[in-house]
């Protein structure tokens, strides 16, 4: 989707909350006090209120969004800017474009989109799964690339991973952060490799080991190291996972007949 079409379509807050109230609506068929099924939506408080025991539910909870003071219009605007783009945007460029000052409130926000973006990549089926050689400044020597085909689109589909043991050591390192700042921090890093965990292993198992084909490994890593070097320049390894799950994102539904930010928020409601 273009830009100008973008920003003519979404040209005020009661647009983006239209629009993720029809993509959420489903998911709240019944009060989840009371369990009735007598819930009205309110324009003022922008959520479900349940007129038997009047709990009242609130839109952005039910989203990924949660806990964010920011407006929708907002986080879709920086879901489109992430998604949309053919090249990636660094988040000071972000920080430019939706004219935010706070370098950290757009930080949080683009972890969290990628977030999600890792759990809609793991939603794909692999079957095969290799190594790519990387060598960034020696600490990390490999990725880990899954590959499948989509059985509906014939789309490829990849997951690229980073190895076991830096995810172990970040791991430990992510749950001994202690403090006010690295809260969020926490949070954010802890549901990450909540993520990571969550392909089943009887499916890993059966994931068959062979060596890509030289072209296409070459055309996947160079464009994903030259984004690394030109846009996000000295993203640290800890959030280096975060950076591969937008990149492979991007290249799972290059091709999709949908714009990629309505396909991110569809599947992101579809799951719990
Ligand atoms: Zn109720």
């Amino acid at each position: 989707m273009l830009p100008s079409k973008f920003y003519a379509e979404f040209n005020s807050e009661e647009k983006a909350i239209e629009y993720f109230k029809s993509a959420y609506q489903k998911k709240i068929t019944s009060c989840k006090h009371c369990k009735q099924a007598k819930l009205r939506w309110s324009d003022r408080r922008v959520g479900w209120k349940c007129s038997s025991c009047s709990k009242f539910h609130s839109l952005k909870s039910l989203t990924f969004i949660k806990d964010s003071n920011l407006s929708l219009l907002t986080w879709l605007e920086v879901i489109y800017l992430l998604t949309e783009t053919k090249k990636t945007l660094s988040i000071c460029e972000i920080t430019r474009l939706i004219k935010i000052n706070r370098y950290k409130t757009v930080f949080y926000m683009v972890q969290k989109i990628r977030k999600v973006m890792g759990e809609v990549n793991l939603k794909a089926y692999f079957s095969k799964r290799s190594a790519i050689e990387v060598g960034i400044e020696k600490e990390c020597d490999y990725f880990s690339v899954f590959y499948g085909k989509q059985v509906a689109g014939g789309l490829d589909f990849i997951r690229l991973e980073i190895p076991q043991y830096l995810h172990n050591r970040y791991r430990r390192m992510s749950t001994e952060l202690r403090g006010k700042e690295s809260f969020r921090n926490k949070k954010i890093l802890l549901s990450r490799f909540k993520v990571y965990e969550i392909y089943p292993k009887y499916l890993r198992k059966s994931i068959e080991s062979r060596t890509l084909y030289k072209n296409w490994e070459r055309k996947i890593l160079s464009n994903f190291l030259r984004e690394l070097k030109g846009v996000f320049h000295h993203v640290s390894f800890m959030y280096l996972q975060n950076v591969l799950d937008e990149y492979c994102f991007k290249y799972n539904f290059r091709y999709g007949k949908e714009d990629k930010f309505r396909t991110l928020i569809r599947i992101a409601s579809e799951s719990s």
